[in-house]
């Protein structure tokens, strides 16, 4: 599962993270997570619940941003809110525009509590 596998990489790079400043419990992440990231969120939640049991993170607040999808029209330059990669521009038309947001997928913050 793609989710999954979005898990354990956040918790590697918490465990690395928690390393780093002698930290063993964290109290919160913050994900940035693109609307079109390709992430199905249900899917995320159970991996999350599912990989983070018994682990450091078991206790951690989690919290998702979902930054929309924003594209730039490479004709008339004009950005707008997309749906989908393939949303043609609302002003021309042209069906060649490139997604300037809305793919992310980061660990945007750790919190960790040192003891
Ligand atoms: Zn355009």
């Amino acid at each position: 599962m793609h989710e999954m596998s979005i898990v354990m990489s956040i918790m590697e790079t918490v465990e690395k993270e928690c390393r780093k400043q002698q930290a063993d419990e964290v109290e919160s992440i913050e994900l940035d997570i693109g609307m079109i990231s390709g992430v199905e969120m249900e899917a995320f939640y159970f991996a999350w619940d599912a990989g983070t049991a018994k682990s450091i993170l078991q206790k951690t607040t989690l919290k998702i941003n979902r930054p929309p999808a924003k594209a730039e029209c490479t004709v008339c330059g004009k950005t707008f809110i997309a749906q989908s990669s393939f949303d043609a521009c609302p002003e021309c038309g042209n069906p060649f525009c490139s997604i300037i947001s809305g793919k992310e997928l980061r660990i945007k913050r750790i919190v960790v509590i040192k003891n």
